[in-house]
């Protein structure tokens, strides 16, 4: 049957991909339903990844890792999948428009989605020089004049975080919510600049496109070096896994065996920011290695018993 796979891999992110190059090097029969609107689709540059030293965009490692697959015959889907159910041993999944696939083995790998306001420009910058996690790009800031544009407690953390990077921060309380008195002490102790206001545009340089600044709702102008966000409220992609009985913390995030990367539920693998760990490329890449030399364990321990 056409639509039969060995393994299907939910998800073609950095988790996806780096676990479809991999099954497609054990010829395995592989599809890749991917819907393009991960983390990965919007983070134009990665700083900290080894063998890129000057960085390299989400777009790049997923047009390399679509490319590197291909090579191994793995087939790419564009579409959504809405459900997935296991039927005697088979997982048949369902795509937004009716289509259906069938596979042996499944591997979900659908990331996280990014709480990005609506400001003008913010898409433009992401990962060059306005940035969403300290772990990442905490050392693009050192020395820098950076603006934090957050929500209430959430944003004001991500000020405090920074200022083992730099001390010129200018915290912009986006949504007005309320803030203890002991944070604002904070701010006071640790020289943060602290401004209730929307921001409505961030300002670029016109020759390099560098973060310059934002126009904020009152119509005044912040000049800064670099921006950073902290609003919090992410979603964590895994709701397809509640229907498979999978266990996941209260966060959401999918429990995986720290050795094989399988979940509570048989022949179901859970790999990259959906799982428990840092939320990094590298740590991704790792976890759809990891995962697919054991998925390729468990079809092999398949043929031989049959
Ligand atoms: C602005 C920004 C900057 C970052 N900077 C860094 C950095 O400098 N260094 C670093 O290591 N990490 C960084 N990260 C984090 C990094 O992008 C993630 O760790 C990485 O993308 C995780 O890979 P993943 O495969 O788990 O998820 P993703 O890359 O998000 O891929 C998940 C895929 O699943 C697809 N999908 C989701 N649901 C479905 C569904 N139901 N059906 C079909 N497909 C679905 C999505 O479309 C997506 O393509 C950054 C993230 C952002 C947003």
């Amino acid at each position: 049957m056409v639509n039969q796979y060995d393994v299907i891999i939910v998800g073609g992110g950095i988790a996806g991909l780096q676990a479809a190059i991999q099954l497609g090097r054990y010829k395995h029969k592989i599809a890749v339903i991917d819907s393009n609107d991960g983390r990965s689709t919007i983070c134009r540059n990665y700083h900290n990844i080894l063998g890129w030293p000057n960085g390299v965009s989400g777009e790049t490692l997923r047009n390399l890792g679509k490319m590197h697959a291909e090579r191994y015959g793995v087939s790419f889907i564009q579409n959504e999948v809405v459900k997935i159910e296991k039927n005697h041993d088979v997982f048949h999944i369902y795509c937004r428009g009716g289509d259906v696939y069938l596979a042996k083995r499944l591997l979900l790998a659908t990331g996280v989605k990014d709480n990005i306001p609506s400001i003008e420009n913010i898409y433009k910058c992401l990962g060059l020089t306005v940035y969403v996690c300290p772990d990442c790009d905490g050392y693009e800031v050192v020395d820098k004049h950076v603006i934090v544009i957050g929500s209430g407690k959430t944003g004001a953390n991500m000020a405090f975080t920074l200022t083992y990077f730099t001390r010129d921060i200018t915290f912009i309380n986006h949504d007005w919510s309320n803030l203890d008195y002991e944070v604002n002490v904070m701010f006071d102790q640790k020289g943060i600049i602290h401004i209730q206001d929307e921001t409505d545009e961030i300002l670029l340089d016109e020759k390099t496109s560098d973060f310059i600044g934002v126009r904020l709702k009152s119509g005044k102008i912040i000049e800064g070096e670099r921006g950073f966000l902290g609003f919090g409220g992410n979603e964590v992609r895994s709701d397809l896994a509640t229907l498979l009985g999978i266990e996941r913390l209260e966060n959401k995030h999918i429990i995986v065996d720290p050795r094989t990367k399988m979940t509570n539920i048989e022949h179901v693998w859970a790999a990259g920011d959906i799982a428990v760990h840092s939320e990094q490329t590298t740590i991704a890449m790792g976890d759809g290695m990891q995962a697919a030399i054991w998925i390729h364990k468990s079809l092999l321990d398949e043929k031989t018993s049959e």
